[in-house]
């Protein structure tokens, strides 16, 4: 079995970051992850605020950062980790699909997933005609109606990509819309957009075929119907942190725990990006993490020898 200076769970902005400065430091680094690389950003539209790109759609960014990658040499492949096991000064990474890993850092940088709403219909629906991926749903509801549900970034930018290819976008949020002041405008000016602010959802309706929502205002508790023929949902993000309890280094609310060299509390495991307690979750957060993690680890194995 090959044996890593580091091996990095995960491949999207903060893990690929993490790959790069860690090759650059010549380390010999395994890059892993349970799906295609990029991470988030493959199913984001555009991303309009990392520094010198101006608009880039994010499967292009992602695309560029996995080539990056790949000029160093840093070896990628597919695997769902679920286990870190600790061997002396060796980990062990044990994967869904049955291989195993030996390196003798880790670093996690496995982000966040989508929070759903837990009401009547989404489970009935979820799949079908509740999606959480503008860019791989969006399509089939050229110039029909759909619903998006919360207020902050990813809702209202998704909302303004959807009101370019749907007839009707109708977002229904639990408080107003949080989002960057300038996306909120943009959106707030689209003739095709309806925004009902501070309501509850209370569930999604259709019998056989989905027909939208109710939800009833936390103002005046008027409840009130929306039609539509699909919804994306975007109420916010849920760790993807399970695998790694075991190690005692998540916190309450499942997120992992890092100082400010991105070192957790336990020896030789490294954490970055979303998937870490901190407050922002943004593409250049994650880079910036994933960089200082590779260079801790650079640090931790020149200090081994
Ligand atoms: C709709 C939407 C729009 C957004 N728009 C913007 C924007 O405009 N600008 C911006 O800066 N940010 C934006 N973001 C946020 C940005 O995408 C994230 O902050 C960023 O992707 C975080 O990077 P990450 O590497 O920490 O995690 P992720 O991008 O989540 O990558 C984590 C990777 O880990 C993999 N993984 C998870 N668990 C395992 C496991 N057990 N084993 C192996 N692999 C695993 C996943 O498959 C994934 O590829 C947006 C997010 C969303 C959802």
């Amino acid at each position: 079995m090959i044996q890593y200076d580091v091996a990095i769970i995960g491949a999207g902005p903060a893990g690929m970051t993490a790959a790069i400065y860690a090759a650059r430091a010549n380390l010999n680094v395994l890059l892993l992850d349970k799906l295609a690389p990029g991470g988030q950003i493959v199913n984001t539209f555009e991303i309009q605020n990392y520094t010198g790109l101006g608009t880039i759609n994010g499967a292009e960014l992602a695309i560029k950062m996995f080539e990056h990658t790949q000029e160093l040499e840093v070896a990628f492949d597919y695997g769902t980790v679920i286990d870190i096991q600790a061997e002396g000064n060796l980990k062990k990474l044990i994967c869904e699909e049955g291989h195993s890993y030996e390196a003798k850092a880790v670093i996690i940088a496995t982000g966040t997933k989508p929070r759903t709403l837990g009401v009547p219909g989404e489970d009935k629906f979820t799949g079908t005609s509740i999606s959480w991926c503008a860019i791989c749903d969006g399509a089939q509801y050229r110039d029909k109606k759909v619903i998006v549900t919360g207020g902050g970034n990813c809702a209202v930018e998704e909302a303004i990509y959807l009101a370019g290819l749907a007839e009707e976008v109708t977002i229904v949020t639990l408080f107003n819309l949080t989002a960057d002041p300038v996306a909120c405008s943009k959106l707030r000016a689209m003739s095709n957009v309806r925004i009902y602010e501070f309501y509850d959802i209370l569930e999604f309706l259709g019998e056989d075929k989905f027909d939208g929502l109710r939800a009833k205002s936390t103002v005046t508790s008027e409840e009130i119907t929306v039609h539509a023929d699909g919804a994306f949902e975007y109420i916010g993000l849920e760790p993807k942190a399970e695998a790694f309890r075991g190690l005692g280094i998540l916190n309450e609310q499942g997120y992992i725990e890092t100082d400010s060299y991105m070192a957790t509390k336990a020896s030789g495991i490294y954490s970055a990006g979303d998937i870490t307690s901190k407050h922002m979750r943004q593409v250049i957060t994650a880079c910036s993490d994933g960089a200082i993690a590779a260079q801790t680890v650079a640090k931790y194995i020149e200090n081994l020898h």
